[in-house]
C-alpha cells in the first residue's frame, strides 16, 4: 500500500526526540506568565473568517495571501493565523471586561499561514504569547516587554535586540500618513507591487517591506527625515517616554527603530519586537504591542490592550536541545508477578521506572536498564524468597542489597 505523508509542506511532526524541548520552553512559559499572575486561555483552532478580516485587518499579509479558508454549512472558517483576535473575541463574548482590570491572559499553541516554507518559516508553526486588558498607562507597555524579556531569559536566551517604536494614535498618525504619502509619491512607480498597493491603503506598512529597492528609497535623506521625524502627538510621546523611563529602570536594554510598525493593523502607541543574530533572515523571536481600539472593534466595550507572541520554533532552534531523562529505574527480573507489583507500587510513588514485558534473559534485561535508567532493580529467586531486592547504580556500577520494604525510601535519598 502506498505510504501517507505529510501532505502540507511547512508542517512538521514534533517527535519524542524533540519533545523535552518542547515541554521545557512551555513548562517555562507556564511558570513566568503564573508568577505574573496570568492565566491561560485556550480557544478554538477555527473561528468565524470574518474575525479575522476585522480583528488582524484587511490590509494585512495574514489576511490577503495566508489565510487557511473554508466554507462549511455556507459559513467562511479560517485556521487561526494568530490568536489576538481569538482571545479579544473571548475576552468579549465571555464578558471579562465586568472582571477587575488587568485582565491578564497567556496561550500557546499552533497557529496557520500560507506562506512560502523555508528555514524559520512553517505553514503550521506554533506560538506562546500574552494579552493584558484594562490598562492604558505606560506601565503594561513596560511590563510585557519586560514580561517577554523574563521568558526569554528564562530559557537561557539573553543575547538578543529588544527594538522598540510607536506609532502614536489614529489622530498623530494621520498626520504622519499624509506627510510620507508625499515625500514617496515621486517614487511610487520605483516601489515594489506591493508597496504600491500599500501607498493607498496602509502607508505605514510601507516601511515593513522588505524588498530591496524599496528599503534604498526609505535611505534617501528627504524621506529618512520624514521617518526619523518625531511626529507623534504630546500625550504620546509622554507615553512612549514612560515606555523607555520604565524600560531603563528594569535595565532592559533596547534601541529605538522608527522603521518597526509591525505586519497587523491593529497596533497603536507602543510596538516592539525581539530579534536574535544567530537566526539568519527570519530573526524577530517576539513581536507585540499596544492595540487599544481593537477590543471596540470587535464589538466589545472600549478597552486599552497590549499583548505579544513568539514563534515558539524559533526559540526551540535558539536553545540547546533538552536531554531526554533517562528513567529512574529498571525493573530487571523473571519473575512477571511480582515485577508488576512492584513497578505499579513505584510509579505511583512518582519513580519513573519500567520493564522488560518478554522476560528475556536477565544478561539481556540487564543490557536494557543501562541503556534506559540511572538504577535496575533486580529481583532474582534469591532476592524474593527473602523479601529482598538488590539495587544497582549503572552509572557507577556498584551494588546494593536492600529489604523490599527500604527500597522506596532508598531511592528517594539517591534524589532521583
Ligand atoms: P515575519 O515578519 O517574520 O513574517 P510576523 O510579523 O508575520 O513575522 P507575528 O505575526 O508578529 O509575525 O508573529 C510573532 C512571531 O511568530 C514572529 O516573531 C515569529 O517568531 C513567529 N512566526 C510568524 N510567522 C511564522 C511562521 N510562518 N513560521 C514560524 N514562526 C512564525
Ligand atoms: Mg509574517
Amino acid at each position: 500500500m502506498a505510504k501517507i505523508i505529510t501532505v502540507q509542506k511547512g508542517t512538521k511532526d514534533i517527535l519524542p526526540t524533540e519533545i523535552d524541548s518542547w515541554h521545557f520552553i512551555e513548562n517555562a512559559a507556564n511558570e513566568v506568565f503564573s508568577n505574573a499572575g496570568y492565566k491561560e486561555i485556550r480557544t478554538p483552532i477555527f473561528e468565524a473568517t470574518e474575525l479575522f478580516a476585522r480583528g488582524v485587518g484587511d490590509t494585512t499579509d495574514i489576511v490577503n495571501k495566508e489565510m487557511y479558508t473554508f466554507e462549511k454549512s455556507e459559513r467562511s472558517l479560517t485556521l487561526r493565523p494568530e490568536n489576538t483576535a481569538g482571545v479579544v473575541r473571548s475576552y468579549i463574548e465571555n464578558g471579562m471586561h465586568r472582571l477587575s482590570a488587568p485582565v491578564k491572559l497567556w496561550y500557546k499553541g499552533p497557529m496557520f499561514r500560507y506562506e512560502r516554507p523555508q528555514a524559520g518559516r512553517q505553514r503550521q508553526f506554533h506560538q506562546v504569547g500574552m494579552e493584558m486588558f484594562g490598562i492604558a498607562q505606560p506601565t503594561a507597555d513596560a511590563e510585557a516587554i519586560s514580561l517577554a524579556v523574563n521568558y526569554l531569559n528564562k530559557i537561557g536566551l539573553n543575547d538578543l535586540d529588544v527594538e522598540i517604536n510607536t506609532l502614536g494614535c489614529p489622530t498623530c498618525r494621520e498626520e504622519y500618513k499624509k506627510k510620507l504619502k508625499e515625500v514617496l509619491k515621486p517614487y511610487l512607480s520605483e516601489l515594489c507591487p506591493d508597496c504600491q498597493k500599500r501607498y493607498e491603503k496602509n502607508p505605514l506598512r510601507l516601511l515593513d517591506c522588505k524588498v530591496e529597492e524599496c528599503k534604498a528609497i526609505y535611505e534617501k535623506p528627504e524621506v529618512k527625515k520624514v521617518i526619523t521625524s518625531d511626529f507623534v502627538c504630546p500625550e504620546c510621546h509622554e507615553h512612549f517616554e514612560s515606555v523607555k523611563r520604565y524600560l531603563n529602570i528594569l535595565k532592559i536594554k533596547y534601541t529605538v527603530n522608527k522603521l518597526l510598525v509591525r505586519g497587523l493593523d491593529y497596533y497603536n502607541r507602543t510596538v516592539f519586537e525581539i530579534k536574535s543574530n544567530n537566526l539568519g533572515s527570519q530573526n524577530a523571536v517576539c513581536g507585540g504591542g499596544r492595540y487599544d481600539s481593537l477590543v471596540k472593534n470587535l464589538g466589545g466595550e472600549d478597552t486599552p490592550a497590549v499583548g505579544f507572541a513568539m514563534g515558539m520554533e524559533r526559540l526551540i532552534s535558539l536553545i540547546p536541545k533538552q536531554n531526554e531523562n533517562k528513567l529512574d529505574a529498571y525493573v530487571v527480573s523473571t519473575n512477571i508477578e511480582e515485577t508488576l507489583k512492584l513497578v505499579s507500587t513505584l510509579r505511583n510513588a512518582g519513580i519513573k521506572v519500567d520493564f522488560d514485558m518478554t522476560s528475556k534473559k536477565f544478561t539481556k534485561q540487564l543490557e536494557k536498564a543501562s541503556k534506559l535508567a540511572k538504577y535496575a532493580l533486580i529481583l532474582g529467586e534469591d532476592e524474593i524468597a527473602n523479601g529482598k531486592i538488590s539495587v544497582k547504580n549503572l552509572e557507577k556500577s556498584e551494588q546494593v542489597t536492600l529489604k523490599i520494604n527500604e527500597l522506596k525510601e532508598y531511592l528517594f535519598n539517591c534524589q532521583i
